[in-house]
């Protein structure tokens, strides 16, 4: 409540994939918990993704509700019923021309988003920093909007600079690497680890969006972000004092959910029952067991799959792997793993053909690992939890998370992956894959990337409770609100 008694309302709208959906959904109730009504913004056949966590909400108290607006799929040239990221998969150039179309269908939102604003009046829009028309919408009403960004300050930081300096003109090969040295820690890269738009010689749907979605955040009234300070103090300063932006660090948002059910299900219904994983964990020792998933997007194809398993094998980890294969070639069930790879596997291997129950495997403390494609929700998970990781970069800000986890917080260790997937196909061999499992789960080192990650875990849950960092960012963004 205000002042006056109003109780603040506010729109909160993620973009449809599962790797912002998750954060932002859990952003809402962090909202809700604070005493803000929030109506969480989507599609309809996104809203039972949403509504399953928000039931489990309905016995706190707290005020959050799902409004639906229809997404126009065929209109913008994607097949029906297409509406979440989810069902287009792969990122070889076909798909990349689907999200093109995804992208567009989504600016087709802003019309009715803004009927939507027009009758709720809420006090603030919440929006993805994939909606850059959010800005302009929410100005019509006169309310501040957010951007919500689901990664972390150093990709940021790297982004500016990246930006700002341009150094990718400065070198003469894709594969050179260039130093950034106007940001902490002098951080390397090449032009093939950036996104797309950043290439000079790429294409322009892609910068156009980009640039809009710099012009909408310096509009806007500021950002969120999805990681605590004492993960990266250097990159937070540097982002907020030496950029002058107005960003708030209000991570991790999936301590939000505290009791077994709520970290099970987030997302996509998980394929294998809580009680079965659980009752699997809890007959191992304890870092034992090494978690495999490659977030909600990325889908290897039969011959990476058999690097893998091939990895795990020869490795002689338990292993828990979360595995998805390709859409396109989905009906030659048989050749997903080598022949006989789960019967010799016995009961040392876990295959969750699907969806897991990420956050509850990750908590577990018979988990010693995780092999991630760094997705930053995976990421901050794993950080969350206090577990090393093999890296496995594919697309996206996957690049940056890897160095953040590897060269700046020290507890990862990559599988050697140079390059956007998307553009170049990279295969990674089992004995890359095999070497760094091996060195994450008992090499000399292992202890001690595991103590840091386990205290670097320890401050994220300080981060959460009052008076943590977390804590006092999200009150102060909400007092800003109520003035
Ligand atoms: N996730 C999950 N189970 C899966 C795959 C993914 O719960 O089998 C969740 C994961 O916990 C994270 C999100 O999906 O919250 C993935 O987000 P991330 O940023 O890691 O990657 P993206 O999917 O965007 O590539």
């Amino acid at each position: 409540m205000d002042s006056s008694g109003h109780q603040l309302h506010i729109f909160v709208f993620p973009y449809m994939a599962h790797g912002h959906m998750i954060p932002t959904v859990d952003l809402a109730k962090l909202f809700a918990l604070r005493g803000l009504k929030a109506t969480i913004i989507t599609t309809p056949l996104n809203a039972p993704l949403i509504s399953k966590p928000i039931r489990r909400t309905k016995g706190l108290g707290v005020d959050i509700d799902i409004r639906t607006l229809k997404f126009p799929s065929v209109e913008a040239g994607l097949p029906e019923g297409c509406e979440n990221v989810d069902s287009i998969t792969s990122h070889d150039n076909g798909s990349f021309e689907l999200i093109f179309r995804f992208n567009k269908a989504t600016t087709m939102l802003q019309e009715p988003l803004e009927m939507l604003l027009q009758e709720c009046q809420p006090d603030c829009l919440v929006a993805d920093l994939l909606f850059p028309w959010a800005t302009d919408a929410a100005a019509k009403f006169g309310i501040p909007r957010l951007v919500f960004k689901g990664t972390c300050f150093f990709s940021l930081c790297t982004l500016e600079c990246i930006k700002l300096y341009e150094p990718q003109k400065k070198v003469s090969s894709d594969s050179e690497p260039f130093v950034l040295t106007n940001v902490p820690g002098e951080i390397k890269l090449t032009r093939k680890q950036l996104p797309d738009g950043l290439r000079q010689d790429f294409d322009t749907d892609y910068s156009k969006l980009m640039s809009e979605i710099v012009e909408s955040e310096l509009k806007s009234f500021g950002i969120v972000v999805n990681s605590f300070y004492e993960v990266e103090p250097a990159y937070v300063d540097y982002y907020r004092k030496v950029l002058g932006r107005r960003a708030w660090p209000i991570g991790p948002v999936s301590l939000c959910n505290r009791g077994i059910e709520d970290k099970a299900q987030r997302g996509n219904e998980a394929s294998i029952s809580e009680n079965e994983c659980l009752k699997w964990l809890d007959s191992k020792k304890p870092n034992s067991v090494i978690y495999i998933c490659f977030g909600s997007m990325v889908n290897f194809n039969a011959s990476q799959l058999i690097e893998i398993a091939r990895a795990l094998e020869a490795s002689k980890q338990e292993f828990i792997w979360a595995v998805r294969r390709d859409k396109k070639n989905q009906e030659d069930e048989e050749d997903w793993l080598p022949k006989g790879f789960e019967e010799r596997m016995g009961g040392t291997g876990l295959i969750i053909r699907g969806w897991a129950p990420q956050v509850l495997i990750l908590d577990h403390e018979a988990i010693g690992g995780f092999l991630t494609h760094c997705g930053w929700g995976s990421v901050l998970e794993a950080i969350t939890s206090g577990k090393p990781m093999v890296t496995w970069p594919v697309f996206a800000d996957h690049f940056y998370n890897e160095k953040l986890v590897s060269e700046v917080l020290q507890i990862g260790i990559g599988v050697g992956v140079k390059e956007w997937v998307a553009v170049h196909g990279e295969h990674v061999k089992s004995e890359a894959i095999e070497t760094a499992i091996t060195e994450v789960m008992v090499s000399g080192q292992a202890e001690e990337m595991r103590r840091r990650a386990r205290k670097l875990g320890e401050m994220a849950r300080k981060a959460v409770v009052e008076c943590g960092s977390k804590y006092s960012n999200l009150n102060d963004l909400v007092e800003e609100l109520r003035t």
